[in-house]
């Protein structure tokens, strides 16, 4: 009988289960803090399938620290500086009523990049290329994890490849699930989840199509078209471009059911479309929409993020920009632990500070469904049109959605904050400088960007010609082995509006202390925001 060889035994501080974005940016967050990794991704092929588009000022920022934002820009498909935002329409895209609500930009005078489109597929090549470049990370395509265990000592995952003929064993002191939304890590290390189903099946379909174009060109240049219609209950006909001619990506609700044997997918979509037009189908799937999210982001030494942890509808493009956060905001921390001057209360920080985002952002996704269902039921032209009108036009003028949503780590255990606050994604933009929030983009009396001084791990930002404080963090992170950067900046420049003259900026650009003068204890703030016991 013939033995199966010997599986081969690799050893590595973490292996990142999954090479989707979310596994890719935290490989590359883990790789340029020096961290050794193994990623682990089934398909060696990316999917052509446009999705995952929109991506925010702030993921953008994440791809600046990636040291490939240069990179993703010229990946995109759209020429520079086309309007990314969309256009909302009453029972189609033909229809009388439609608004252009206000877009991301709204709010890009917070964040120092500017928000990008471009197919997910393309967002993960560019993460690829970004990782060959770093030697600590070891990509394995092509291998899928099938058995993961963990114990107080380390963890071990068992993986095969492709063929099923080759099969590796990884040890390593962490595991991180970006596995999706059906993801094999979170299953085996028992994390539960818990939502909402929706009992609604959905059709994504990518074609190509000309006529399309030439029917829109009623509206001002966008990238979005969504349709409102009584039939649809609050769910949407949507149709996103994927370049500026003729290739498309449509989602819309459909029956239960429903396949691509039964399902006529053109009637759909020239129904949303509300004209005729030919259209060339490059693919047509299915999923039921399901808000999830898991009941912690951590179970020992194993870790979830992206998809794995959470998942919802796409509608207002979270999904993979909250996954990149997760992957910045849980890759600092391993990485801190990992060099040693992290402390246990950074790793349990991590399902503190990012869970509570989901929570609110996938109850914000039900509720505006909700809300539109109620709109369609409520008001209709047909019955009354002045009726109609006046709601519609309450619904155009009170869309404040980018403005309103500022995730937020007040409130956690590593944040310096106010009493009794919570980390939520409800706050408001500012250029105040506030612990938890995210730091806002000054222009330092150097001329330079806050952002281009800020180091990948804590910055002490000094906006006074005081340098008595600076001497006092210096020496307490110094006896903490906490790496800190100093940044000073004569207060004659537009840090000034930070109103604080101290400003402790953590390794994801979150401020997590602020002060006019020096802390009464320096060293204990350090501790807490390194997450030592104290
Ligand atoms: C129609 C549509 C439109 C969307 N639009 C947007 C948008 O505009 N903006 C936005 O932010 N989000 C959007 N999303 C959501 C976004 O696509 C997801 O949130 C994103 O893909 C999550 O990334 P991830 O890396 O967590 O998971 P995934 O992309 O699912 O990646 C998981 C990876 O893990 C691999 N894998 C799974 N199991 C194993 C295993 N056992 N071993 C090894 N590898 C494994 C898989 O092959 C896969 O590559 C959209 C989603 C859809 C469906």
């Amino acid at each position: 009988m013939e033995t199966m060889p010997e599986p081969e035994l690799i050893r590595t501080s973490v292996a990142v289960v999954g090479g989707g974005p979310v596994g890719l940016g935290l490989a590359v967050t883990l790789g340029q803090a020096g961290i050794p990794c193994v990623l682990l991704e089934r398909c060696r092929d990316l999917s052509t399938i446009p999705k995952g588009q929109n991506l925010t000022a702030r993921s953008l920022e994440h791809f600046y620290f990636w040291d490939c934002a240069d990179e993703l820009r010229a990946a995109c498909l759209l020429p520079k500086g086309y309007p990314i935002g969309g256009i909302t329409a009453y029972e189609s895209l033909a229809g009388q009523y439609w608004y252009a609500p206000p877009g991301r930009e709204a709010v890009g005078d917070f964040y120092f990049q500017r928000h990008e489109r471009l197919p997910q597929y393309l967002t993960e090549a560019v993460l690829r290329s970004r990782i060959r470049a770093l030697d600590s990370v070891a990509a394995m395509y092509g291998w899928s994890a099938t058995e993961i265990s963990h114990d107080d000592d380390g963890a071990r995952i068992t993986a095969l490849a492709d063929s099923g003929a080759a099969r590796c064993v990884i040890e390593a002191e962490y595991v991180v699930g970006c596995d999706g939304a059906h993801s094999t890590v979170r299953e085996q290390a028992g994390i539960a989840c818990s939502g909402a189903d929706f009992d609604q099946r959905m059709v994504l379909a990518v074609f190509r199509s000309r006529e399309l174009q030439a029917g829109l060109e009623r509206f001002p240049a966008r990238t979005t078209y969504r349709v409102l219609h009584p039939d649809l209950k609050g769910y949407w006909w949507f149709f996103g471009r994927v370049d500026t001619t003729d290739t498309w990506f449509f989602h819309a609700p459909v029956p239960k059911g429903a396949t691509t044997a039964n399902l006529d997918t053109h009637a759909v979509i020239e129904r949303a479309a509300g004209f005729p037009i030919a259209c060339d189908f490059q693919h047509i799937g299915f999923w039921d929409l399901r808000v999830d999210i898991a009941d912690t982001y951590r179970r020992g030494r194993v870790f979830i993020a992206g998809d794995a942890a959470h998942s919802h509808p796409p509608y207002g493009a979270f999904g993979l920009n909250t996954g990149l956060e997760d992957a910045v905001n849980l890759g600092w921390k391993l990485a801190a632990v990992l060099h040693g001057w992290g402390g246990p209360g950074l790793l349990d920080s991590y399902t503190e500070e990012r869970r509570p985002i989901f929570v609110e952002t996938g109850q914000a996704i039900t509720d505006g469904i909700a809300r539109d269902g109620d709109f369609l039921a409520r008001y209709n032209p047909r019955r009354d049109r002045s009726e109609f009108e006046w709601a519609w036009g309450c619904l155009t003028s009170g869309e404040t959605a980018p403005a309103s949503y500022e995730p937020h780590y007040e409130g956690s255990s590593i944040v310096w904050g106010p009493a009794g606050s919570t980390c939520s994604v409800r706050g408001h933009h500012t250029f105040e400088a506030q612990p938890g929030h995210h730091l806002a983009p000054a222009v330092l009396s150097s001329g330079r960007n806050i952002f281009e001084r800020l180091a990948r791990t804590y910055t002490l930002v000094a906006v006074t010609e005081d340098r008595g404080p600076v001497t006092a963090f210096r020496q307490a992170a110094r006896a903490l082995r906490i790496p800190l950067r100093v940044v000073t900046d004569t207060g004659d420049s537009s840090a000034a509006a930070y109103g604080s003259r101290y400003i402790l900026v953590r390794p994801d650009q979150y401020v997590a202390w602020t002060g006019r003068q020096r802390p009464t204890d320096t060293a204990g703030l350090l501790h807490r925001v390194a997450g030592q016991p104290s």
